[in-house]
């Protein structure tokens, strides 16, 4: 009996629903799970976290339909400040600097706050009749064995599909009970997440400063506000972490510094514990991972969901063309050319963010010279300064159809 799904997506945090769209587009039934309720996410108030979408990324949610629900909240990144120094060393001079007007294309990228970006997921998800939204429910076992693949959830109900696609996150149990290994290591370090108001204007600038201790990204938000994600020793981010509104400002600003005037906290904080973590397969018979279920990143360059998206592209594409030719979309020889497209990618930019936190979230004054003639040597060279912006842009070549801006 044919099941009632073609795909279950097991997961609807961000790359879940994305990739939802994108198969229902394509023509294909889906059904998404997700433990969290669609409710606990959508509260009206800004609560703090926002991610960089690089312009590739952008259009994924152009090709999806999310984006004009979405555009008039993004914050368009008009260019990118590297500089490292020391807290309290006041402005830190700057190392590299990309001004979008260097590549044709327009903004390097968006910032969106997640909010906006669930909620614009949520109603498309419910405006899509071949999508089938079950949230607040937790999948808690599947078999791949028989000729359809089969989730049980919390209670017992069981769900078939052609083909499972695990979008649970970085300590995806999808990938566990498939019998997938990870690889990686912990950074020792927490990701301390919140939102800034200040007093002028960021001038839609995104600033990477190097500290010591690890990386404070300050990146633009509407009006004078910035998202901070700011990288700390695992001890001293738990002290931080712990402390009232003032004690947290009182140590964000002799790092921050003045640039932009007087600052005060706006929304909810949050601590991140950070570290590596890599499926070894992407794909097993009848499954296959996508987003963080497949690879949690380093948030250094704020690569974690554009990787995602990439693999929602890049999946997507795979299984709607073997779709329309009849092949069979769970079978290994499809899966293989999704895994075949998206683990080099992965892995070299993971083993890239890995590298630059190691060489940049260190005292060495040996390092800061290297890294100061380096990145120095990089601003003066205009055609690697352009290689990197579209780099950062997304626009390397080989992406999928959706990165591009076409149909599937
Ligand atoms: C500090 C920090 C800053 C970041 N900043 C950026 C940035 O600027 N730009 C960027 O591109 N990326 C950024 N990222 C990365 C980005 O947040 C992640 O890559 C992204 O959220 C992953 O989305 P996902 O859908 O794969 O997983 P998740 O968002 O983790 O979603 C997993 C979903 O699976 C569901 N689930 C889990 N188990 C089950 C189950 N058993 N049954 C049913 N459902 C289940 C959960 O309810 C959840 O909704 C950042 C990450 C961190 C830590």
């Amino acid at each position: 009996m044919a099941p009632e799904f073609d795909i279950l997506i097991i997961g609807g945090g961000l790359n879940g629903p994305a990739l939802a769209l994108a198969l229902a587009r394509g023509g294909l039934r889906v059904c998404v799970a997700d433990a969290r309720p669609a409710k606990a996410r959508t509260e009206p108030g800004f609560d703090g976290r926002a991610y960089a979408l690089a312009l590739a990324s952008v259009r994924v949610l152009q090709g999806i339909g999310v984006w004009p629900a979405l555009a008039a909240q993004a914050q368009p990144i008009l260019g990118i400040r590297v500089s490292q120094g020391r807290p309290g060393e006041g402005a830190f001079p700057l190392m590299l600097g990309f001004d979008h007007a260097e590549i044709e294309e327009g903004p390097m990228g968006h910032m969106v706050e997640d909010r906006h970006l669930y909620a614009a997921f949520l109603h498309a998800m419910r405006n899509e009749p071949r999508i089938t939204l079950r949230s607040g429910v937790r999948v808690v076992a599947q078999d791949t064995d028989g000729p359809l693949a089969r989730a049980t959830l919390e209670g017992g109900e069981e769900i078939g599909a052609r083909l499972i696609i695990g979008c649970d996150g970085r300590d995806s149990a999808v990938a566990r009970r498939a019998g997938i290994r990870r690889w990686g290591w912990d950074y020792g370090q927490t990701a301390l997440v919140c939102a800034v108001a200040h007093e002028k204007s960021h001038e839609g600038i995104a600033h990477q400063m190097f500290l010591p201790a690890g990386p404070l990204a300050i990146l633009p938000l509407p009006g004078n506000r910035s998202s901070i994600v700011w990288s700390e020793r695992r001890d001293s981010a738990e002290a931080i972490a712990g402390l009232d509104e003032a004690g947290w400002l009182e140590h964000l600003r002799p790092r921050f510094g003045s640039f932009l005037g007087e600052i005060a906290l706006e929304g909810a904080r949050f601590a991140y514990p950070l570290r590596l973590s890599v499926a070894e397969e992407f794909i097993a018979p009848k499954l296959a991972l996508v987003g963080d279920a497949a690879h949690g990143v380093h948030p250094i360059a704020g690569q974690g969901l554009n990787l995602g998206l990439r693999d929602v592209a890049a999946l997507a594409e795979v299984v709607i063309e073997a779709a329309r030719r009849g092949e069979d979309i769970a079978s290994e020889l499809v899966l293989e050319r999704y895994q075949h497209w998206r683990r080099f990618d992965v892995v070299k930019m993971a083993l890239g963010m890995d590298a630059v936190n190691r060489l940049f979230s260190n005292d060495s004054s040996i390092l800061a010279v290297l890294r100061g003639f380096g990145l120095g040597a990089v601003n003066a060279l205009p055609a690697l300064r352009r290689a990197m912006i579209r780099e950062a842009a997304g626009l390397n070549a080989a992406q999928p159809r959706l990165m591009q801006g076409l149909a599937i």
